[in-house]
């Protein structure tokens, strides 16, 4: 497997590499994902092409880097990573792409953030294997067009609708990435242990996976800190009541809300008497970006039914009030 210096970065993100799963089997959960992919991957194989280009999206954190290496791997080839704010002009790309072998994956994550000239090197790219190369200049210019050894794209977004029309019309597969339910989640933490030689309760398991947001990467941060409880304060053995003891010290949410999600929800319910209360207010009254709000906190607090999205506005709900130790107003 090939990749960019980038990605063999800080301890954590080492940390997070030793815990990827390497092929489809082992990837946990996203049953309807893993299905589809599985069939597309096979029909690819069969004829002895490469992938078709495969759009994943979601929420961050909950493995669309670690499914662009598993695809790699399924289809035998290597990947190539970097990130739509990474490449800086056409020629970056144009490099990237003239390095590829036959059949290897491009991951580009965020691509809703490539520059809009450099979107267009890759049209015909992911339309026809080529790039058109423009030499010379002013008057003398003139159009080249290079072939390139087929490939896949895999890109990565919190929200397809985030992409411009052309570029996603360009993907053959978009895959749509959801919340881990806890079932999962729990099955995740008890992998990573196994990675870890940590032995682990099926409970506490469980339990940190409540508090994990439905997100894997969570899961595993969470796992990593209350190992060290484990070896400090017990004999290494992640038990319930140890798991129970790490997340209070730890002051982790029992439902796993950060300190922006707090903010949001007090927020609300404070000074906008719990809603309807438009996302454009609500974010300048917390002083986040609104995509920020709309693509990374929203998305779960609605899952768990902390916030309603109406036409007037966000709601906050009566569980929000009783999560956050608020009264919910008598209903006129
Ligand atoms: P994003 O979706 O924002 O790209 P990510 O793909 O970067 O998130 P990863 O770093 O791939 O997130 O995943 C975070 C961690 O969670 C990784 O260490 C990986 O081991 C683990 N992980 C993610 N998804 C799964 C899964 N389906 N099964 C097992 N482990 C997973």
């Amino acid at each position: 497997e090939r990749m960019m210096a980038s990605e063999a970065g800080s301890y954590d993100e080492q940390f997070e590499l030793s815990l990827r799963p390497q092929r489809l089997a082992q990837y946990i959960g996203q049953h309807k994902v893993k299905e589809n992919l599985q069939i597309f991957i096979e029909a690819a194989k069969l004829r002895q092409e490469s992938l078709d280009h495969v759009l994943l999206y979601g929420p961050p954190g909950l493995g669309k880097t670690t499914l662009a290496a598993v695809i790699a791997n399924e289809m035998n080839v290597n990947v190539r990573m970097t990130s739509g704010p990474a490449i800086e002009r056409p020629g970056d790309l144009a490099a990237i792409l003239s390095s590829l072998e036959p059949g290897d994956v491009l991951f580009i994550d965020e691509i809703h953030r490539l520059p809009r000239a450099i979107e267009e090197v890759l049209y015909p790219a992911m339309e026809d294997f080529c790039l058109d190369i423009v030499v010379g200049k002013g008057p003398e210019a003139r159009s080249v067009r290079l072939d390139l050894p087929p490939f896949t794209l895999v890109g990565a977004t919190t929200r397809a609708g985030a992409l411009s029309a052309p570029l996603r019309d360009r993907f053959g597969v978009l895959l749509r990435l959801e919340y881990y339910d806890n079932t999962s989640l729990a099955e995740i933490v008890v992998r990573s242990s196994h990675l870890f030689d940590v032995e682990i309760e099926q409970v506490a398991a469980l339990e940190m996976a409540t508090r994990s947001r439905g997100t894997p990467r969570i899961a595993n941060r969470l796992l990593k800190r209350v190992r060290d409880y484990a070896q400090v304060l017990g004999d290494g053995m992640i038990t319930e009541g140890l798991a129970k003891q790490a997340l209070e010290l730890l002051q982790v949410d029992p439902r796993g809300l950060d300190h922006i999600d707090h903010k949001l929800v007090t927020n609300m319910i404070e000074r906008f008497r719990g809603g309807p209360v438009g996302l454009d207010t609500l974010a300048a009254s917390i002083g986040e970006e609104r995509v920020t709000i709309e693509d990374v906190y929203e998305p779960y607090l609605m899952q768990i039914g902390f916030i309603q999205r109406t036409p007037r506005g966000r709601v906050a709900t009566h569980s929000a009030y009783e999560h956050f130790g608020y009264e919910y107003p008598q209903q006129t």
